[in-house]
């Protein structure tokens, strides 16, 4: 029978672990995206930078590196079951992962507390790690998410809430101008994540959701899936490619997540993804065995 700090160590280091995985290897479903989208690219110059990222990604896992030296702010989505008996010590044992796992992959320290300008070193600091808690009852499983939050695709989120008068197509434009004016240096192809809400802040948290959510999935009301192909299929039609040169498809795919709107508002965020799309689950036991969905055949 494990005691207290055995429990929290086995927590720890299994989270260590999995953070040092997710910073060097893409999940399979960016992988195989990424494989799809060079296969529909027919330039030589749009073939060779495809060739110059999968070589860097083997290379990543090879030297056990992580994938792009911008590993970002660390922020946790974590979908927590009310019975999961580690709830108490889950926050302190994410921060103390970030910490190790700074030194031990090693992650760039990004994390720098506003008032002291000074960057800490180790990726903790004042609400960093970011963690999200959704509560799901009658289980005793934990789901965390890890994404890592680079600069260049923080750079280019965009929020506005529209009056209700300028209509859902009023965000089409909105998300054009972001996508093609600041996301083109996040490193495309993109993954589009928006966010729909009735104010500025719950939109802001989708379209970070919607960036997370697995390729392949759609939004799940019909018209919320179509508007999902439509802004795909445009942004994918402006001749941009990898790297935001002359290609076929800007993006890896456009996520709307949405939450009910106020009668007078039309809240909307665009939050994008890079090629290196570093997104991971981990889906915890109560005994602390562990699966990991997106990474076919890694242990930790
Ligand atoms: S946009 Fe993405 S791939 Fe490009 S430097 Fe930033 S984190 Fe790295």
């Amino acid at each position: 029978m494990l005691g207290e700090m055995d429990i929290k160590e086995k927590f720890t280091a299994r989270l260590e672990k999995f953070i040092a995985l997710a910073a060097v290897r893409l999940s399979d479903d960016v992988m195989s995206r990424l494989a799809e989208m060079q296969g529909r690219e027919d330039t030589p110059l749009q073939k060779a930078i495809y060739d110059s990222y999968f070589e860097n990604l083997k290379m990543a896992i090879d030297l056990k590196r992580p994938c792009c030296q911008d590993t970002g702010m660390l922020q946790f989505y974590i979908k927590a079951g009310t019975a999961f008996p580690y709830l108490d010590i889950t926050a302190e044992v994410l921060t103390e992962a970030t910490r190790r796992a700074t030194a031990s992959v090693p992650l760039r320290p990004n994390a720098v507390n506003y008032f002291d300008e000074k960057n800490t070193g180790d990726n903790t600091a004042e609400r960093s790690p970011w963690i999200d808690w959704e509560i799901v009852p009658n289980s005793s499983d934990m789901e965390i998410t890890l994404y890592f939050s680079g600069a260049g695709c923080s750079l280019p989120g965009q929020a506005k809430v529209f009056k209700p008068s300028d209509g859902i197509e009023a965000i089409i434009p909105f998300v054009f101008d972001a996508v093609c004016g600041p996301g083109i240096n996040a490193c495309p192809p993109l993954l589009v994540g928006i966010g729909l809400g009735h104010n500025i802040e719950n939109a802001a948290v989708l379209s970070k959701k919607a960036c997370i959510r697995l390729l392949g999935t759609k939004h799940p009301h019909p018209k919320g899936a179509e508007l999902e192909r439509r802004i795909t299929d445009g942004l994918n039609n402006l001749g941009m490619g990898a790297q935001g040169l002359r290609g076929n498809q800007a993006v890896m795919g456009v996520h709307i997540e949405s939450s009910a709107r106020h009668t007078a508002t039309i809240a909307c965020a665009v939050n994008v993804s890079c090629y290196t799309l570093r997104r991971g689950i981990i889906r915890f036991k109560k005994d602390l065995s562990y699966e990991m969905p997106t990474y076919s055949g890694a242990a930790l």
